[in-house]
């Protein structure tokens, strides 16, 4: 079976550089998926409070016969429990709901900067406890802007191990991954290939023709080759299948750079300085 990059995190643990993204499948259908993308190869899924479907993460990963300790599971925090007690709630029921006794990797989902007078750093200071209590063996956050960053940087003590952001070749966020290499947090790329965007791209489908593969594993080898972390997320087998088999081949530097150049700063999803958490 194909050997998945691990990226070290900056606090020495691993996380396989290729996973499996579970936002917007249906609790219905998230068992069969997770179990096909187990049974693929995939070793990490990427869930959140807010799918509504770590139960059915929690099931996969048990039906698998996987260790437990073979599988990174990632939650990330609701937007409505951004208050310190509700956060520990919220942290306990993920857990319960999947049947652990720890996650993998715990995050902030958005900074939500109008909301609680913007105070995620109190909220981060819960994930820094359930960090030292080893029941979230890493933390990170999510879309969070280089401005939220130096606030936590500021006034916590834990850096993130992780930022989950919005980025494929239309959005390729240069200032936050700079930011972020300078103070060694991860990049997780989320939507990696923009929910679909760049699929009918002219340059995407250039390089995809003369490396003999398809445009979604075309952008997903420039991720890999960028060093991000990415998760895509399909509920179809073949689709699954082929997200995976993105190791037997490589793009040149000039493909990366050419498909880099594609950015145009547009996003699939919210803006992390004016999304409120839609409620
Ligand atoms: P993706 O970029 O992974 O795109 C998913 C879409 O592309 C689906 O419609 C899927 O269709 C389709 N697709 C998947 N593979 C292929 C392929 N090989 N060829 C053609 N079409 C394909 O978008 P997501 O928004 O789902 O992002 C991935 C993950 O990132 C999420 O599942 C979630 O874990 C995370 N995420 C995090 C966010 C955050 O705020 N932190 C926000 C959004 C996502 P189908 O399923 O029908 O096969």
């Amino acid at each position: 079976m194909t050997a998945v990059p691990q990226i070290s995190l900056n606090n020495g643990q691993s996380i396989p550089q290729l996973g499996f993204g579970v936002f917007q499948i249906e609790k219905a259908d998230t068992v069969t998926a997770v179990t096909t993308a187990l049974q693929t190869g995939y070793r990490h899924i990427d869930t959140a409070q807010g799918y509504g479907n770590e139960e059915e993460v929690g099931e996969a990963v048990a039906k698998s016969g996987l260790d437990r300790a073979d599988v990174f599971v990632t939650s990330k925090l609701d937007n409505s429990a951004h208050l310190p007690d509700d956060a520990r709630l919220a942290f306990d029921a993920s857990l319960a709901a999947m049947g652990f006794d720890y996650l993998d990797l715990f995050l902030i989902h958005w900074p939500l900067p109008d909301r609680y007078d913007g105070d995620f750093v109190s909220t981060w200071k819960v994930l820094e406890e359930l960090y030292r209590e080893g029941r979230a063996r890493s933390i990170g956050v999510s879309n969070f802007q280089p401005h939220h960053l130096r606030r936590l940087h500021e006034e916590s003590e834990i850096t993130p191990a992780v930022n989950q952001i919005e980025v494929h070749p239309y959005l390729t966020q240069d200032e936050v991954r700079a930011f972020c290499s300078e103070h060694g947090i991860a990049i997780e790329a989320w939507s990696p290939i923009g929910q679909g965007l760049e699929l009918e791209d002219p340059v995407i489908g250039s390089i995809a023709q003369r490396a003999g593969k398809t445009p979604a594993q075309v952008i997903l080898r420039w991720h890999i080759q960028r060093g991000d972390i990415i998760f895509p997320k399909s509920v179809t087998t073949a689709r699954i299948k082929e997200n995976f088999d993105i190791f037997g081949f490589e793009l040149s530097d000039s493909d990366v750079a050419e498909i880099s150049a594609l950015n145009k700063n547009q996003r699939t999803g919210p803006d992390p300085d004016t999304f409120t958490g839609g409620v």
